[in-house]
């Protein structure tokens, strides 16, 4: 067998990451602080001793982390222990006040747990390792922009101590659009744990660990001594789904040239620099031992058995995904859309026993999100209209209005004007005629144009149109074309 060249061989990319999300509690994790940034707000008005690292200053653990972080924990599938502790994680950097972080080491509140998702129309899994709570560190900003050109850089504490979970995935992925797809289903999930929200600034940061191994991956994954035999680099400072897959892309190509050209890849930390669309180096990386981590003895063993029993969770969105399809009948599609949130899945169930299935999903996931999402609307406006919503699709399922009426004006009237549907009909005079009033009307007016009706019985194509115009005029449009043209011919054929 003769050598291949390094331009022959196969290399795959080897991913793991490590996700920081924000749970969502009033307050900071281990401080009364609250975690709601004011617009505008002064840099350093939201601290107190405890985020701020002034000694003597004691944290006391915020019970609703703890207890989102349980949620997470049983949505992944995770081991959750009976008791859990946090550590101390030393380093020295200006964003860290105490100069280090509170964290959890050797014993994370989750161990264990996989997810699965979609990518390409294809089912995969990834292994969760671990998921444990932590503080946030303050926020940094650089004079001129970039962490490596700045000439000085401003420290601002108002974020430090938010509430954190680190979940940190198995090294599963081999391409960067897989990475991308496992962030939109887990972040999928923790909104629908209601543990999470997307739409905060600096609710999600990813660190990502890429290298180039020789061979292809069969399924099984590859076993320790391939996965060790390559330097992998840790990319920091991704903040989403797409600068997530922008910057391993980037890092897959980098490493596969440089091992393709015979050249070591080094083990180092890189920054994700999103204007520029490259990463860079920032230091060598840190090993475990750099950190110095031991117990925090200011905060007590956290007991986790007891309560953690307790602690529900709800139908996360691929299994109502999947009884949407088998209850109510709908397809793929439809599904998808419908159970998009939690939020637009409640709303649907809330209408959908009152009508046809298929009537109500065409109403909420085509009418109702097309008409929020040109607003820039949630559904999370609209949830105290259920009711109104509900009487729009009864009158036009009562046909009291014609469907385009009810999508084309009262639909739309109702999210800008905030009318009730029935005000919006009075006012825009949208009432179908009742059918006396049509009968009257198609009588009227064949008796008053005999000449039309001669040019009809003649076999005039314009004459009946004419008479149709007629009646319309007389009802004021509100009576429904087809059944005015049906009236009409029954009376002159009959
Ligand atoms: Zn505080």
């Amino acid at each position: 067998m003769t050598a291949q060249t390094a331009e022959q061989r196969d290399l795959t990319a080897v991913i793991g990451l490590e996700v920081h999300v924000q749970l969502e509690t009033a307050s900071k994790i281990f401080c009364g602080c609250s975690t709601d940034a004011e617009e505008d707000e002064a840099p350093n008005s939201r601290t107190c001793p405890v985020c701020l690292g002034l000694p003597g200053a004691l944290p006391v653990l915020n019970e609703g982390a703890a207890e989102a972080a349980v949620k997470i924990g049983k949505a992944l599938g995770s081991e959750i222990p009976e008791q859990t502790s946090f550590h101390r994680k030393n380093y020295y950097y200006p964003d860290l006040p105490k100069n280090f972080q509170i964290t959890q080491y050797d014993a994370p509140i989750c161990d264990g747990g996989e997810l699965a998702f979609s990518v390409d129309g294809e089912r995969r899994s990834v292994g969760i390792e671990r998921a444990h709570l932590e503080e946030d560190p303050g926020s940094l900003s650089h004079a001129g922009g970039s962490i490596d050109t700045a000439e000085y850089t401003l420290v601002d504490y108002n974020r430090a101590g938010t509430p954190l979970m680190e979940i940190v995935t198995a090294p599963d992925f081999r391409s960067a659009a897989e990475a991308r797809a496992f962030l939109a289903k887990l972040t999928e999930v923790l909104e629908y744990l209601g543990v999470f929200d997307a739409t905060r600034n600096g609710s999600l940061r990813v660190d990502a660990n890429l290298s180039i191994v020789e061979g292809v991956d069969d399924g099984e994954g590859f076993d320790e001594a391939t996965l060790e035999s390559a330097n992998r680099t840790e990319v920091k400072n991704i903040s989403s789904h797409k600068g997530a897959e922008k910057a391993l892309a980037y890092e897959e190509t980098r490493q596969k040239n440089a091992v393709k050209r015979g050249r070591e890849v080094e083990q180092e930390t890189r920054h994700w620099d999103e204007s520029r669309g490259i990463t860079v180096s920032m230091r060598s990386k840190e090993e475990e031992k750099d950190y110095r981590y031991f117990r925090e003895a200011d905060l007590p063993p956290l007991r986790v058995a007891g309560w953690k029993e307790r602690i529900e969770i709800p139908e996360l969105p691929d299994a109502r995904r999947e009884r949407f399809r088998e209850e109510y009948g709908l397809d793929s599609e439809s599904a998808a859309k419908l159970t998009s949130t939690k939020q637009v899945a409640d709303f649907y169930e809330r209408i959908a026993g009152s009508f046809d299935p298929d009537t109500a999903a065409t109403w909420v996931a085509d009418n109702l999100l097309g008409e929020l999402n040109y607003r820039d609307m949630a559904i999370t406006d609209v949830d105290d209209r259920l009711e109104e919503f509900t009487r729009l699709v009864e009158l036009v399922d009562d046909d009291e209005i014609t469907v385009k009426n009810a999508e084309e004006i009262v639909l739309r009237r109702m999210l800008d004007d905030g009318l009730a549907p029935e005000a919006i009909v009075d006012q825009e005079g949208l009432g179908k005629t009742g059918e006396d009033v049509v009968a009257t009307a198609v009588d009227e007016a064949i008796d008053g144009n005999p000449d039309a009706v001669e040019d009809y019985h003649a076999g005039e194509d314009g004459a009946l149109n004419f008479l149709v115009g007629q009646v319309m005029g007389k009802t004021q449009g509100s009576a429904d074309p087809g059944t005015v043209n049906e009236l009409l011919r029954e009376r002159l054929d009959g």
